[in-house]
């Protein structure tokens, strides 16, 4: 099964994809995780890309690019994956065409998780995360002990982009950039909206619905 999880930032699609990762047993694949593991590590790419993510910009398009070349021809996704965060942009999702294309691994569905702005502002600036890619939420899923990741035990904290300046140039990159691919997915006839506002387990129980056709 090829997912692409998609939303704007904060619509819940790290969350739910661990879910399916346990589900499924399919890769996900995070390209802010794999920014962000590069950024701690200090490789080029990190450092490249650090000034980018701290203003709450795309980081240039040839280096995602790159990245998802790489990720996709990787033996985990034989089966399939799930991508996370990746296409943000229309020469991103131009791009993923013609690797998947080259691998014979066609999109299945382009889940769209719908949340309005106000609700993603308050789950970004409530939101913890651990260096395994988890994410909590300070009131709405907080780890079960306090400040330790329920999966590897890390010690969760807020991310440098979720402070309020960043958070609100994502918000608009997102509608400016990022967007207008729920229209380029439509077309394609892959795109499935699903209300991610309701509870986390909710919207699982709507994705594996509206999967189950393709499991
Ligand atoms: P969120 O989960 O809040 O949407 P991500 O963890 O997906 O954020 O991404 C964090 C940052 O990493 C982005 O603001 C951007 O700078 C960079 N990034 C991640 N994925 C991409 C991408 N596909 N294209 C460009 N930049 C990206
Ligand atoms: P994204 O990867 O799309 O940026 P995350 O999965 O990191 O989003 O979720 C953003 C924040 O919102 C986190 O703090 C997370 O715990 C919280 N969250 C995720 N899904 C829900 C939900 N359905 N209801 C309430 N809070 C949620
Ligand atoms: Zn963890």
């Amino acid at each position: 099964m090829n997912i692409i999880l998609f939303g704007p930032p904060g619509a819940g699609k790290g969350t739910q994809a661990k879910k399916m990762v346990d589900y499924y047993r399919i890769p996900q694949i995070s390209t802010g995780d794999i920014l962000r593991a590069n950024v701690r590590e200090g490789t080029e790419l990190g450092l490249a890309a650090k000034k980018y993510m701290d203003k709450g910009e795309l980081v240039p398009d040839e280096v995602l690019i790159g990245i998802i070349k790489n990720r996709l021809k990787e033996q985990d996704c034989e089966k399939g994956f799930i991508l996370d965060g990746y296409p943000r942009t229309i020469p991103q999702a131009d791009a993923l065409a013609v690797i998947l294309d080259e691998i014979n691994k066609p999109i299945d569905a382009v889940l769209n998780l719908e949340v309005p702005d106000e609700e993603l502002v308050e789950r970004i600036s409530g939101r913890l995360m651990c260096n395994c890619g988890a994410s909590y939420h300070r009131t709405f899923n907080p780890p079960k002990k306090d400040e330790i990741c329920d999966i590897c035990g890390g010690k969760v904290f807020q991310r440098a982009d979720d402070k309020e300046e960043a958070v609100k140039t994502r918000l608009s990159v997102y509608k400016k950039q990022t967007e207008p691919l729920i229209d380029y997915y439509a077309k394609q006839g892959v795109l499935i909206t699903l209300d991610g506002t309701k509870d986390i387990d909710e919207v699982f129980e709507e994705i594996k619905a509206v999967l189950a056709k393709f499991a």
